[in-house]
Formats: C-alpha cells, structure tokens, sequence
C-alpha cells in the first residue's frame, strides 16, 4: 500500500483548492500596465488598507518584491542593514548588489532572530566619503518560524528613523507573526517604511507578493518593477488567488501552528532528538543536533514518504495540506529512524 507523501520542505508546496480556482477563473481584468485590471487594484488595495500603509504593488514573486523595496529605498553606492540569515541577503542571488550596486551589510543574528540593536548601531556608517553611505534597515518577521517582538520592532524603527534610515520588512510570512500573537496584521507592518507580503507561503495561493509602503515609494517601485520585467498583463487571475486566499486562509492558519506544536512536543520525546528552542512559535520546527548522517537521514524518510526542507538543521513546515494524521505519521517515521540508527 502506498501511503501519500507528506510534504513538510515548505509551505509553498500547497495548491489552490477549488473554490480558490473558480474564483481566478472568474476574475474581472485587464491589462494592469495600463492600470485597468480591477482585481489587482482590489488586491493591492485591500493589503494596503489591512497593512496600514498607503497603497500597494503586486509582484510575481516575494524575491522581486523585496528587490524592488531595495531598488526603491536605495542608490547605487547606498548600503542596507541585514540579518546575515536574511532572505533578501542570503537567498536572492545576490540581486540587490547585482542590480542595485547596492552593498549589503549582514549582522549576525541573536537566538531568537533579531539583529541586536548596538550591532545595528556600530555598523551605521559615519558620512565619510571611505564608506558606503548607509541608508537602510530590513528586517524579516517571522525569521526562520520565530516573531519578532512587537518591543524590538518599536526600538530599531527608532534607531533606524534616528539616524535617517529606512525601515523594510521582508513580511513574506507575516500573517504567521500577526495571528501567531493574535494581533491584526498592520500592529506587526504599520512601523516600516514598506513591507513584502508573500501570498504563495501558508495563504496557499498559487503565486504572487505584495509591496506595500507609502505612494511616492509604489510609484518608484512601478518602475523598478517594470525595469526588472515584473509588469503583468492580465493578472488579476492571479491577484483573485491572493484575494480569496485573504478572505479564507489567513485565521486557519493558526490551525498550522497548533500542528507545528503537537509536532515539535512528540518530536521532543523521542530519546536523542532535540528541537530548537522557541521552535514552532509559529508554522515551522527546527531540529537541533541531529548528528550523524543527515542525508542518510533525509532519504531514508523520503523513501517512506516523508519529506523535510533543510539539512543542517533540518527543518519541518506545516501548512494548509497537512493534517494531525501526517503529524502523527511523520513522528512514527522519525522515531523508527532514531530507534534503527
Ligand atoms: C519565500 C520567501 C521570500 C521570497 O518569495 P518568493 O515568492 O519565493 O520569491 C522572501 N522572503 C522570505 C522570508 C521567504 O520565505
């Protein structure tokens, strides 16, 4: 008998349901280049309005999204702040120094996933003509399944506005921080200049980010994206996913995080594995220290039908395809494998 594999590399592996699919092929659009698809303005609209900022752009992919925030915040010779773990730093290809000439200036990140502030603060550089002229701050909520406080939010928008820095969210999965700590999303996205929203992660939608900020940034943002080939024709096939997915896959999704609870607690008890502290505060667990053969590891549960993202450390996503029958499954599988080896 074969068993269905259970899928936990990512949240971006889930696929539209059927009413998410009736309602793309319903849409009303037209050609956004020209600023007449209803849908995407709909959907750009309401994510502002949701964010607290004053407009909204819609991008292909989160990647494109947060490499035009950067185009948009920075110049060429300007330099942004970065978690050293950071997806627009470590997972981009590198884009904002390719197409920017924007330098990045990675920090180490703390324990729970902050960039600590005197960090921050020793590495803005003085206006000397020796150094890149620091201009901006990104941050990323949630980072690696961990929220970033509401505290320290408050305390580097202060440090960044202090010294004349804009302040970005890469928020590709910050519904996961909004609903984690039972706030509306614009407590977690009103602080930053701009925030990159992904609807393709735990929402479920096929496709698509949204930018959202101030107008005068959307307006450069429109051309940026244009530059970087992101301007869409009829779109709002894809923006209706994004809107629906708004609509119905953003409260369950503290249905995922329970899941990532009852995974990391049974993985707990398993005699030798130990899971990362602060683990499954949201849609994903870490495990800390597996040792041995990690790739041993990883194909021996794939062979059974369990897969994971990560390697070193490994890393367990739940998301809207995943139910406690999987969970359950997956614990059983591991747990063998630890018995076995
Ligand atoms: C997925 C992801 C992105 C980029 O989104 P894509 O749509 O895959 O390009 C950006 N930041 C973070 C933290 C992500 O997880």
């Amino acid at each position: 008998m074969t068993q269905q594999t259970i899928d936990l590399r990512s949240d971006t592996v889930t696929v539209p349901c059927s009413a998410m699919r009736q309602a793309m092929a319903s849409a009303p659009v037209g050609d956004d280049v020209y600023d007449e698809d209803p849908t995407v303005k709909k959907l750009e609209a309401k994510l502002a309005e949701m964010s607290g900022h004053q407009a909204g752009l819609f991008f292909p992919s989160g990647t494109q999204s947060n490499l035009v925030a950067l185009l948009s915040h920075c110049q060429r010779g300007d330099e942004y702040i970065v978690g050293q773990e950071a997806h627009t730093y470590k997972y981009e290809g590198g884009g904002a120094a390719v197409l920017g000439s924007i330098q990045p200036q990675p920090i180490e990140h703390a324990a729970d996933g902050t960039i600590p502030l005197e960090k921050i603060h020793a590495t803005i550089k003085a206006d000397d003509f020796h150094f890149a002229h620091t201009r901006l701050l990104a941050l990323e909520n949630t980072i690696g399944g961990r929220i970033i406080s509401q505290d320290y939010i408050a305390s580097a928008g202060a440090l960044a506005r202090q010294h004349g820095l804009g302040f970005h969210l890469d928020g590709a999965r910050v519904f996961n921080a909004a609903v984690g700590q039972g706030l509306p999303l614009d407590a977690v996205t009103s602080q930053f200049d701009s925030v990159s929203i992904c609807l393709s992660k735990g929402l479920g939608a096929p496709v698509g980010s949204v930018l959202v900020s101030n107008q005068e940034l959307i307006e450069q943002a429109r051309r940026w994206r244009k530059m970087v080939g992101g301007g869409m024709r009829q779109v709002g096939i894809l923006a209706a996913a994004g809107l629906y997915a708004l609509e119905h896959n953003v409260e369950r999704l503290v249905d995922d995080h329970a899941l990532a609870q009852s995974l990391a607690s049974q993985l707990t008890d398993i005699d030798g594995l130990k899971v990362r502290d602060n683990s499954a505060s949201t849609n994903m667990v870490y495990l800390a220290d597996v040792g041995g053969d990690i790739e041993g590891f990883y194909q021996w549960c794939a062979q059974r039908g369990l897969k994971f993202g990560g390697r070193d450390p490994v890393r367990l996503v739940v998301h809207k395809q995943i139910d406690q029958k999987q969970v359950d499954r997956a614990v059983q599988l591991i747990k063998a494998y630890f018995e076995a080896n």
